[in-house]
């Protein structure tokens, strides 16, 4: 049984921020004290050194958006977990703008988690169904299909420690100021954690799946956070355009961590 499963926040800078504008949003943010969350930066790879710096005793972790699936080698452009290793503890693999736009499969998205795990970094693994797949009626055939794949020739001890994320790509926003995205709701994300965690009970029975975290992400903000805690199958956010603000990701930390404490006293 996993002792620590706290809730994760996780923040998805994406490709923003030059490393003065990361170091400026570590000064914006400060220190953190929110025993229930645990919260997580994924900045780009060029911000990682500074911010592991700079968000020091901060009570923050670190992870990587990617990297690549070998050691080392002639893969001009891609990072291995080896140059990851101390800069930060988990990693974001088969985010569906890297599955989307620039053409990661299913299986590279499973050859990493394993480089992943072999090399002590904690996966972040995005699942999540497209608008059409979501017509379509096919949202959890598509789901399963990728938790499997993700999981393919991974040890049961060796997933218990990874998180996953469900992200319907329809729920996604598209950037500052976005108002054409549906929102999911609670109900809509208990309704796929449930069955991506019923998908892994079936691979490594009911203990090994309640270990796993899995998040949910598509325009989670300050003031909708709270509604993600309630279900319980929905154990964190994944943060993207609302990260990027110091002010605004604090209220999403701040806001997870005042409803969790509220649910422990039975509020
Ligand atoms: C994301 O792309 O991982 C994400 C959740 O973005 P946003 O919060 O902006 O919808």
């Amino acid at each position: 049984m996993r002792s620590d499963k706290r809730f994760l926040v996780i923040a998805n800078w994406k490709m923003n921020k030059t490393e003065e504008e990361a170091a400026a949003f570590a000064r914006g943010f400060g220190k953190i004290s929110a025993s229930k969350v645990e919260t997580v930066i994924c900045p780009p790879f060029t911000s990682l050194p500074v911010l592991s710096n700079k968000l020091k005793g901060s009570g923050v972790m670190l992870g990587a958006q990617n990297m690549f699936y070998e050691d080392s080698g002639t893969y001009t452009g891609e990072i291995s977990p080896l140059m990851l290793k101390g800069l930060c503890d988990f990693v974001i693999i088969g985010h569906s703008e890297r599955r989307k736009t620039l053409g990661e499969t299913d299986e590279m998205v499973n050859r990493k988690v394993k480089k992943a795990l072999e090399h002590g970094l904690i996966p972040i693994v995005c699942v999540g169904e497209t608008s059409d797949e979501r017509d379509a009626g096919k949202s959890f055939d598509v789901v399963g299909g990728m938790v499997r794949k993700a999981l393919d020739g991974v040890s049961k001890e060796a997933a218990v420690g990874i998180d996953f994320a469900y992200e319907p790509l329809w729920a996604i926003s598209k950037g500052a100021g976005d108002k054409s995205t549906k929102t999911a709701t609670p109900q809509d994300a208990e309704h796929m954690h449930q069955f991506i965690r019923k998908t892994i009970a079936g691979l490594y029975g009911r203990g090994a799946a309640e270990d796993v975290r899995i998040a949910y992400g598509g325009s989670v903000k300050a003031d909708s956070v709270a509604q993600f805690t309630v279900p319980k199958n929905v154990d964190g956010v994944l943060v993207g355009g609302a990260s990027l603000d110091p002010e605004s990701f604090r209220g999403v930390v701040e806001n997870a961590q005042k409803s969790l404490s509220g649910k422990a006293a039975g509020r």
